[in-house]
Formats: C-alpha cells, structure tokens, sequence
C-alpha cells in the first residue's frame, strides 16, 4: 500500500509533510519549520510520530527539530555531511542509504546547490520524493553554497525520476517561480495553463504543492536548460546547458 500524504503549511511560505504507513503506524515528517501545525496534523490523524527526517540545515526546515522529538519520541536522521550543523542525529545518511518507513523504503539522494549537504529523500513505491529547496515547485532553490554546476546536476538527478512522481517542495513560491518562467517562454502552453491552475488554487488558499515531476519537466525553466528554447531564451543558442543554467538562475536572483 502506498504511503498517506499530508501537506502542512508552514510559518509563512514553508511546508512539512507527513507520510503515513497504515500497515506498521510509522509515522515521518519531513522538515519541521515549526511544532504547532505538526502537531495539529498528528492529532487530526491520530497519528503518532516516529520519524523525523530533514533535508537541509537552513532555521525554517529545522527550528521545530529539538521540540518535535521531545514531543514525541521520534528518531531523528538527516545528512552525515551535515552533522555538525543539524540537530542531533540518530540516524546519519549518505547518497543511496535506504530510509525505512514501512515496506516503502526511501532512497538517500544529494541534491547539492541550495546548501552544500541538502538531500531528498525518494519513495520510489509510493511515487514520492521530497526535494525541499533542490527542485521546487517550477524553481529551484538559491545557490547559498553550492555551484551552478552541481545544482545542474542536482537537479538531472530528479529529473531523471519517474514522471509520475510527486515532487514535494519546500516552500510557497510556486505563482513567483512561473511569472519568471514565463518571462523566458511566453509561448509555452503548458506554462500558460499551469499559471492559470496555480491562480485558481492560491484563490481558494490551497497549496500549489506537491507537482507531479512531468508538469516540472514540462514548465520549469531549470529543467529545461538543454532545449533551444531556452537557451535561445537568455541569448546562449550555443552554450552548454550549465553555463544557460547560470544564467537563468542569476536572472532569477533579480527578477
Ligand atoms: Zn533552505
Ligand atoms: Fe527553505
């Protein structure tokens, strides 16, 4: 069975998420900006906690972290790379450790870029994975640490998941991120009509999140670096994808 899924919006653009397997009870969050609305969830599913998993350092994915586990009990994992600079580890990860929740166990996979040590987390039964600030909704994250070059290839890693996977992301930036597609592909359809959809979700309040990967393959500029037309878009009708990638994301910076 595959897992349940409970987006869980966050301070004031983050989201968490909870995964759930019916079978064994385990419970995970992934990122805990905050321990109210995490909590609230838990409660409306009586679900109880057993795992926290965190993708990045950064305070609005891991300020929740030390209260959570107080909370609950719940064993704690995140990036070995990272140790020094997350909350205390129970459990440390490398690329391609298993994570297991249930009978669905996730694969570790380091997505460089946004912060030198960030890592998704792929459910590949429950077609899920949780990238945070790697791949975002119709973005992807600022380069704090990380260089084009490896968020480039950070993000070849998702994009080579299957389609049909439910890219969870970690904020509400989705409407921002397409205006700015939009100013390099005016004429692409898909892109027009995903901007109407997020339009039409924010208006009732809802998350624009999780995408499935096709619709990220099909709109986000990041992942559309190797196309003519994007890199007609920035003027590099002949350069590589990661020096069109550079620019698309310095454009970005200040759009
Ligand atoms: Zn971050
Ligand atoms: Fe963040």
């Amino acid at each position: 069975m595959p897992l349940e899924l409970v987006t869980i919006p966050c301070l004031s653009d983050n989201y968490a998420y909870l995964i759930h397997d019916a079978e064994t009870g385990q419970t995970a969050v992934i990122d805990v900006p905050e321990t109210g609305p995490i909590l609230a969830a838990l409660e409306a599913h009586q679900w109880r906690l057993t795992d926290i998993l965190i993708t990045h350092h950064h305070d609005d994915h891991i300020q929740g972290v030390d209260a959570l586990r107080a909370r609950t009990g719940a064993r704690v994992l995140g990036a070995a790379a990272d140790a020094h600079r997350l909350p205390r580890l129970d459990q440390t990860l490398t690329e391609a450790d298993s994570v297991f929740l249930g009978c669905d166990p996730a694969r570790v996979i380091d997505v460089p870029g946004h912060t030198l040590g960030h890592i998704a987390f792929h459910f590949p039964d429950s077609r899920l994975c949780f990238t945070a600030d790697s791949l975002m909704s119709g973005g992807c994250g600022r380069l704090f640490e990380g260089s084009p070059a490896q968020m480039h290839a950070s993000l070849r890693k998702l994009a080579a998941l299957p389609p049909d996977t439910l890219v969870c992301s970690g904020h509400e930036y989705t409407a921002a991120n397409l205006r700015f597609a939009a100013a390099l592909e005016p004429d692409n359809p898909q892109l027009t009509s995903r901007i109407a959809e997020v339009a039409a979700r924010s208006a009732k309040g809802e998350p624009t999140v999780p995408v499935r990967l096709q619709i990220e393959l099909d709109t986000n500029p990041y992942l559309r670096v190797h196309l003519p037309a994007l890199k007609t878009a920035v003027g590099l009708p002949d350069a590589d994808d990661v020096t069109v990638f550079a620019e698309i994301r310095a454009r970005k910076d200040k759009f």
